[in-house]
């Protein structure tokens, strides 16, 4: 049975008045069968519900209001998490946040100087021998030539504190049942955040999709429901909604288990940012192993990554006590004033889920819900925040009537091969960061190996403490290969090591954190767009796990590549902006991109009237090449008679830089049909074959999801 078909069997199994339901966390609720009829206390439904106001809940909130669509957050927690955890922002996620009413050099401004985090150190402790380190930061990252934008390192906490300030300034409230307010609005309005408010089952009608809401007061467990046309699951790694729809996950369960420990020292702040700065510090001596995640050398803020090894070893073995005494061997040096303020265990996956859309296209899995990757390369959260990007148009074309529900389903067409692929990058990533530890004679496949067989093997049968004294004495017997009797050049062992370690390091062959080819590259083969004929079999490329450039391209699918411009109005400005900026952000609209061309013209004026018909707001971009329009000029006004275009002109960055439709690998008879993600829904090469009209009627028709079949591009 299908999932929606599940649930549909699942709230058909319920009604029955009255009646109990057994829900998953163990507490019976009684309810009448007339209870569904009450939506949020007055009739209304909801447009969109989101489980989770995690980053990637917070973004999709964020971008509905934007195109006008109301939605809520629910959050089981009482207060937003305060733990550090994902830090590395990409170049696309920073090109999202560059849209969001100044939420990219919100960041930029907040975020440590970029030259305390370009490098990883691989160190015998934080005051000892550097092994090598490996700066990240290439020159070309810094000229904006592919993007307005660079990468950022911020702590999830603080942009969760960002996003959350950023949706009070867009009107929505933060209850959390402590406050005057007690309880929690009714009706709901749309644009709030219910914090403490579990969601604990969902039914589906074709109508709307019913969340039973759990949330303690005063003591008292108590339920509500909320009804809405949609419901996102944005609830993370261990996500109830996908449980509760029945969504399984595809991959590698288990690849490791840690502890984070999140600690203050000002004092390690201030010795590294003197003597070695650095974003992740890999610590390996004989004492302990470990990675220091340097969140603000400024402020001393760090969390340290430890292997944790259940269930030989459990959380009390690392009190703040123990954290404490780890943290200075793998400093090396006593500091005085360390504070350790969590220390949270965690599992990490490579999964992706077998559904990203299920129910009628009513409830969709967003962030980690759909993905759970290594952190290696920073891919989580970036991947999460991208796939709100992606659905955030989506649902406001459907909730619009522009398109179809239909639209959603190509939600998980485009977006779950991104997650598959960053999972297999992310998967590679986190193996190039073993070969340092396995050249320095400690394979961590032998210590999980290890493990396994005190686990599963003959080690099981031995009481746990014995299990615990010999997986200790293993690891210990394992760390004496990191003694500077051993690793040091002139023991032939030590040299021969070090000697391969450079290697490792000078071939990029160890964890790497930026990966422009990818990050800028990826590219939907199917979906809201009209692919071209020879992409049909061709699948993405297998990701190398080492460092590739970004190449412009311009295929359907593909981010728009950035360029710099300027508007010709009538009003002369000397300002540049990029090709990004003429994509608008507070509506569902196209943008098409032409040149100053007649049959360029003949399309524009086509797409308008195709546009036109299916109701979506359409723009057009006229792209004079550099040099040819010198100060003001009027443009395209006599050729284009709507009011809903732009004259723009090239600004290259060097005089040897490629034109725009050299850069798009197209000529300038060619036109490119953007999304409202900055996606190119559809370009031709060159002119156009045939009715304009027709070709446009047909492009708008395949994205938006009206034709059963899509067409096909013929390559020009
Ligand atoms: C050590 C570490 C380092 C990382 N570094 C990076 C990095 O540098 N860059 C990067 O991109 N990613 C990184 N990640 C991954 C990143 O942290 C996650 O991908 C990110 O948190 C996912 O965001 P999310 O909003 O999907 O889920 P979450 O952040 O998990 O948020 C989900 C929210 O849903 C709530 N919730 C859960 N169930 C319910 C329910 N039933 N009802 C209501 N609310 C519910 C939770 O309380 C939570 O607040 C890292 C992860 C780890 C562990």
């Amino acid at each position: 049975m299908g999932v929606s078909g599940f649930i549909k069997g699942f709230s058909f199994l319920h009604r029955t008045k009255p009646r109990t339901r057994f829900h998953p966390y163990g507490y019976i609720q009684w309810r009448n069968f007339s209870d569904s009829k009450i939506l949020n206390g007055n009739d209304s439904l909801l447009p969109v519900l989101i489980v989770g106001a995690g980053p990637v809940g917070l973004v999709l909130s964020i971008l509905l209001n934007k195109f006008g669509i109301k939605c809520t957050l629910l959050e089981k927690n009482k207060v937003f998490s305060q733990h550090p955890q994902a830090h590395f922002i990409n170049n696309r996620t920073m090109e999202v946040f560059r849209k969001l009413d100044g939420l990219a050099e919100e960041i930029q401004r907040s975020q440590p100087p970029v030259d305390l985090w370009r490098k990883f150190i691989y160190c015998t402790s934080l005051t000892g021998s550097i092994l090598g380190s490996v700066d990240h930061m290439h020159p070309k990252d810094f000229e904006k030539v592919v993007s307005p934008i660079s990468v950022a390192h911020f702590s999830q906490y603080k942009l969760t504190r960002i996003l959350v300030k950023m949706l009070e300034n867009l009107g929505f409230g933060i209850h959390s049942l402590e406050g005057p307010e007690g309880l929690h609005p009714e009706p709901l309005r749309g644009r709030e955040i219910l914090m403490g408010h579990e969601c604990v089952s969902i039914d589906t009608t074709d109508e709307c999709v019913t969340a039973t809401v759990s949330f303690s007061k005063e003591g008292k467990l108590l339920t509500r429901k909320i009804q809405s046309k949609i419901l996102i699951g944005a609830d993370g790694a261990g996500s109830t909604v996908r449980k509760l729809v029945g969504i399984e996950l595809k991959g590698e369960k288990d690849l490791q288990k840690l502890v984070s420990v999140h600690f203050w020292s000002k004092e390690l702040g201030q010795y590294l940012l003197n003597k070695r700065p650095g974003m992740l510090f890999f610590i390996f001596n004989t004492e302990a192993i470990g990675v220091l995640v340097a969140h603000d050398l400024t402020q001393g803020e760090f969390v340290l990554q430890i292997p944790f090894y259940p269930p030989q070893q459990n959380l009390e073995d690392f009190s703040p006590e123990i954290c404490k005494k780890l943290i200075l061997k793998m400093v090396g040096q006593e500091l005085l004033d360390i504070d350790v303020i969590d220390i949270k265990p965690w599992v990490m996956h490579a999964e992706v889920a077998e559904r990203f859309v299920c129910g009628n296209n009513q409830i969709m899995l967003c962030g980690d819900a759909a993905h759970r990757f290594p952190p290696a390369g920073g891919f989580g959260m970036n991947t999460g925040i991208q796939d709100a990007h992606n659905l955030a148009w989506k649902i406001a074309s459907l909730m619009k009537g522009v398109a179809p529900s239909s639209i959603l389903a190509t939600y998980e067409t485009e977006r779950k091969p991104i997650a598959v692929f960053n999972t297999a990058l992310s998967v590679q990533n986190f193996r190039a960061a073993m070969a340092v530890p396995a050249t320095l004679g400690l394979d961590p496949t032998v210590a999980n190996s290890v493990h396994q067989v005190i686990n599963k093997g003959v080690g099981s049968i031995l009481p746990s403490g014995m299990q615990k004294v010999i997986l200790d004495g293993i690891f210990s017997i394992g760390r004496t290969q990191l003694s500077g009797l051993i690793l040091n050049e002139n023991n032939p062992l030590g040299s021969s090591r070090l000697a391969k370690l450079r290697h490792i390091f000078e071939e990029g062959k160890s964890l790497q954190l930026q990966f422009p080819a990818e990050d800028l590259g990826f590219r939907y083969l199917e979906g809201a767009l009209v692919p071209d004929s020879k992409d049909v079999a061709s699948a993405l490329e297998l990701p190398t796990g080492r460092r590739r450039d970004y190449v412009p391209c311009a295929d359907p699918g593909s981010r728009l590549p950035h360029m710099n411009v300027r508007v010709l109005s009538d009003f002369p400005s000397e300002e540049t902006i990029s090709t990004h900026d003429l994509v608008s952000v507070d509506k569902v609209e196209f943008l098409l991109i032409i040149a100053p061309v007649e049959e360029s013209y003949n399309l524009a004026q086509a797409a308008f009237k195709a546009a036109e018909e299916y109701k979506v707001s359409t723009k057009v971009c006229v792209l004079w090449p550099a040099d040819t329009v010198t100060g003001f000029q009027p443009g395209s006004k006599a050729k284009l008679p709507w009011k809903n275009y732009t004259d723009v002109i090239e600004v290259k960055s060097s005089s040897d830089s490629l034109s725009w439709w050299r850069t798009c690998q197209m000529t300038e008879r060619g036109a490119i049909l953007v999304r409202p993600d900055e996606h190119i829904a559809w370009r031709s090469k060159s002119s156009i074959v045939g009715d304009p009209y027709a070709k446009m009627n047909m492009v708008f028709s395949t994205i938006l999801g009206f034709k059963s079949q899509p067409i096909q591009e013929t390559v020009s």
